[in-house]
């Protein structure tokens, strides 16, 4: 039988990358990842095989030692990274999102400076936009940072940075007043500032602190901090794209191509759920026959693989765009919403058909159960992806009566 959510098209590099992949993905992570993540452990040994496979690298260009691939390619691999265990792909998503941002909007010194390193994962990347009081309200941003000579000095609260610990670059976004007046709309008087630090916790560099690790739900093994800056200062030249003011721009457009990434991730965990649950209804009796032979459980597998095959086609088509060098917002939006939603759709009915062991923590759909909500919110909730949905739509459909 062909796999669910193949995809056409692809060259012989991108299906050995992939099949590199997948074969990594079931000998190195499925085996550990449900005992590492149920003692919230970092996957160190995880994280060295994903370097020797240039993972880190593989969309930073080959001038900078990176592997230079596509969207596309970069997508397919975190659907295979996230099917074994999601928390593995949201260490390399943020320092992927890092590497764009720094690819498309650096200046020559800065992507001289980090990219040859961040393509060997020497350098781990983290991005910060959310404070305490705000996520989706991005415009909303207090932390500022302010010149001071050569220097900037940041101050503010930043809450949930992904890798927030293990990174030694992030990406932080801040409120700039230096050359926008008061009243200058908020989009536009705001700066990314390319913070250094050394990786771990505590007061990581004079002025910055690293908490501590939040106590999540799920997506254990990762490391999600707050960071803390207090009269942080930072050379001039670390302003990213060497210009203040244009940092909600290059944060949207890491975020639109961190959105596929989502959505990829959503579609790598419910394949998963789809695997555990079609081969547990096949090993479970109830009534004299496995519990796949009733209607109900296979319309259930059959309404799961459809989303598989659904959430799929609609990220590598997002991805696709992208790399055509076309707009993709729409497609990256509605890919994400629906393989996210369809992701915690497909995870709970393979909860639903292992019964009571569904419940029970030796059960890998325990797991997943608490990571698929993780999806719901990350890079925008669902309600933020139907405003840009709605919102394109009707440029798209413009009423011309
Ligand atoms: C595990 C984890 C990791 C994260 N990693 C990062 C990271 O690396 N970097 C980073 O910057 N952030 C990160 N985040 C933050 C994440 O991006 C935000 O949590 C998310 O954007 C939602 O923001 P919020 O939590 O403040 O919710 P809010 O914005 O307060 O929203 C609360 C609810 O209101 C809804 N809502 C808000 N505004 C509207 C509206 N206009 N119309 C309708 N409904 C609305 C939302 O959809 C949601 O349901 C992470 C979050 C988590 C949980």
């Amino acid at each position: 039988m062909a796999r669910l959510a193949q995809t056409a098209g692809l060259t012989d590099i991108q299906q050995e990358i992939l099949s590199t992949v997948r074969s990594f993905v079931d000998k190195e992570i499925i085996p550990v990842a449900t005992q590492l993540e149920h003692r919230d452990e970092y996957p160190t040994e995880i994280v060295e095989g994903l370097k020797e496979l240039g993972l880190f690298g593989l969309m930073i260009p080959e001038e900078y030692g990176g592997l230079g691939e596509s969207l596309l390619t970069y997508a397919l691999c975190v659907e295979e990274i996230a099917r074994g265990w999601m928390s593995v792909s949201g260490i390399i998503n943020t320092h992927f999102i890092v590497a764009y941002m720094l690819k498309q909007h650096g200046t020559q010194e800065q992507k001289d400076t980090f990219l040859p390193r961040m393509a060997l994962g020497e350098v781990r990347g983290a991005f910060s936009m959310s404070e305490p009081a705000l996520g989706s309200d991005v415009s909303a941003i207090t932390s500022k940072g302010v010149r001071d000579g050569e220097e900037y000095v940041l101050n503010g609260q930043k809450m949930w940075l992904t890798n927030g610990g293990t990174s030694s670059l992030v990406a932080v976004l801040c409120r700039s007043d230096e050359g926008h007046p008061e009243g200058t709309a908020p989009h536009k008087s705001m700066t990314t500032f390319l913070v250094e630090k050394e990786p771990g916790f505590g007061e990581v560099r004079p002025g910055l602190t690293i908490p501590g690790k939040i106590d999540k739900m799920g997506y254990k093994g990762v490391d999600t901090t707050e960071l803390i800056m207090d009269g942080l200062r930072i050379p001039a030249n670390r302003v990213l794209g060497g210009t203040t003011g244009r940092g909600f721009y290059q944060m949207m457009d890491g975020v639109e191509v961190g959105r596929v990434n989502v959505a990829a991730r959503g579609c790598g965990v419910a394949q998963r759920a789809f695997e555990l649950g079609v081969s547990y209804a096949q090993q479970r009796q109830t009534f004299g026959k496995p519990i796949a032979q009733h209607q109900a459980i296979q319309f259930k597998l059959a309404e799961m693989a459809t989303k598989v095959e659904a959430a799929h086609a609609m990220m590598v088509n997002a991805a696709r765009k992208k790399d055509s060098g076309e707009r993709n917002d729409l497609e990256a939006g509605m890919a994400k919403y629906l393989a996210s939603e369809y992701c915690k759709e497909v995870v709970e009915d393979a909860f639903r058909i292992h019964g009571g062991y569904g419940f029970s923590k030796e059960y890998e759909i325990e797991r997943l159960y608490r990571e698929a909500p993780m999806l719901l919110i990350g890079e925008g909730t669902a309600e933020i992806q139907k405003m840009i949905i709605g919102r394109r739509l009707l440029e798209e459909y413009r009423f011309q009566g």
